[in-house]
């Protein structure tokens, strides 16, 4: 069958939207109608090369959610009219990790920047009849896509699909971050710099953790408005000797329990650091170009003031048993997902919604399909 989809092909280009091939699911894959697909920074940073994948063309896109339209005969608990949320980071069920349920560190993650499905071999053509890969094995970017089972996770029917496909990145990489990797406490204090698609969860997060200090930090005044919503008690700049300052300031000089890096670590990480008291944590859970080799950080200062610095991906949990999770909280009313929403768009209209995305006009923009 063909379908309309956004290609990188290029460092420095647009997308490009084109026409291409999509080959019928093999037996443990499953052809997904797609409904929705967020407009993460991940995505941005494969556009500029910042973030490098092994192949192109390639469709882009990782955080959607869909309806199933047909499986392959060894799909189990999947059926055709499902819907699903689809997982950046694929399940395989048999490794050392996942075995333990650590889904997010399964030992197939390493490969989801290939560009082939989970058995290696490409389902898409482009209209030259050459291999066209998916991006996290998932191939949002599109009105259709072919993904194998350990990728797609059901959820209810009562779930909008554009909120639906919100759970699949940017909400449990920041609400996560806040629950499963710092283990934020009630009372606790808390720094959020960078307040984008994961900064602005790890401070609802942080909320529904009982924390009673939230600092965002941003430089755009417009995402600290809104972190105010979300839970923020307390906003300042996230420029460097300023952030450390403030932060500082406002916690009687010691500092924040917890530190969350949302935003360019490489410039951000040091100021986070040193704004976090001692024997606190700081989580990284923002990308960082390839380019950059390594970040500074004062081997005596870590040693001296005991703190953790600590990656979390996937909000440091099986997107499996966080996904269903998030989803509960979404309908009792103590997650926010509609609010995280600024713009929709069609596909057509994809790069104008990375534009606006690098223009800092958007929390989250989302491709829906009619
Ligand atoms: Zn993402
Ligand atoms: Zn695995």
């Amino acid at each position: 069958m063909n379908t309309l989809a956004a290609l990188f092909r290029t460092v420095g280009a647009p997308l490009s939207i084109e026409t291409i091939a999509l080959d019928a699911p093999k037996p443990t894959e499953l052809t997904v109608r797609v409904a929705a697909v967020g407009l993460c920074r991940t995505d941005l940073h494969v556009m500029r090369g910042e973030r490098r994948v092994a192949m192109s063309p390639m469709v882009l896109g990782h955080e959607a959610a869909g309806v199933v339209e047909s499986v392959g005969p060894a799909v189990q608990g999947i059926a055709p009219g499902d819907h699903v949320v689809l997982t950046f980071i694929p399940g395989c069920g048999v490794c050392r990790w996942c075995a333990k349920g650590l889904h997010h560190l399964c030992a197939e993650g390493p490969r989801i920047t290939q560009g082939p499905q989970l058995d290696g071999t490409c389902r898409r053509k482009d209209a030259h009849g050459k291999d066209v890969g998916a991006f996290c094995m998932i191939g949002g970017f599109a009105e259709r896509t072919v993904v194998d089972q350990a990728s797609a996770i059901v959820v209810d029917k009562d779930i909008p699909l554009d909120l639906a496909a919100l759970v699949a990145c940017g909400v449990p990489a920041g609400v996560g971050a806040a629950r499963h990797r710092a283990k934020v406490k009630a009372g606790d204090s808390v720094l959020v710099v960078g307040c984008g698609g994961d900064g602005m969860n790890v401070v609802q997060g942080a909320r529904l953790c009982g924390a009673t200090t939230i600092i965002a930090a941003d430089i755009n005044p417009d995402k600290l408005d809104l972190a105010r919503d979300f839970g923020a008690t307390h906003c300042v700049d996230s420029r460097g000797d300023v952030l450390t300052r403030d932060v500082l300031h406002l916690t009687e000089g010691i500092g924040v329990n917890h530190a969350f890096v949302c935003i360019d670590p490489a410039t951000t990480l040091l100021p986070a650091f040193r704004a976090t008291q001692k024997a606190g944590n700081v989580v990284v859970t923002a990308i960082t170009p390839d380019t950059v080799k390594s970040i500074d950080v004062p081997p005596l200062e870590l040693f001296a003031t005991q703190k953790a610095i600590m990656g979390a991906v996937y909000g440091f949990m099986s997107p499996r048993l966080q996904i269903p999770e998030l989803l509960r909280l979404y309908r009792s009313g103590d997650l926010k997902l509609r609010e995280l929403i600024t713009k929709t768009y069609s596909l057509s209209d994809i790069n104008q919604g990375y534009e606006d995305l690098e223009a800092g006009k958007n929390l989250r923009g989302v491709v829906t399909f009619d």
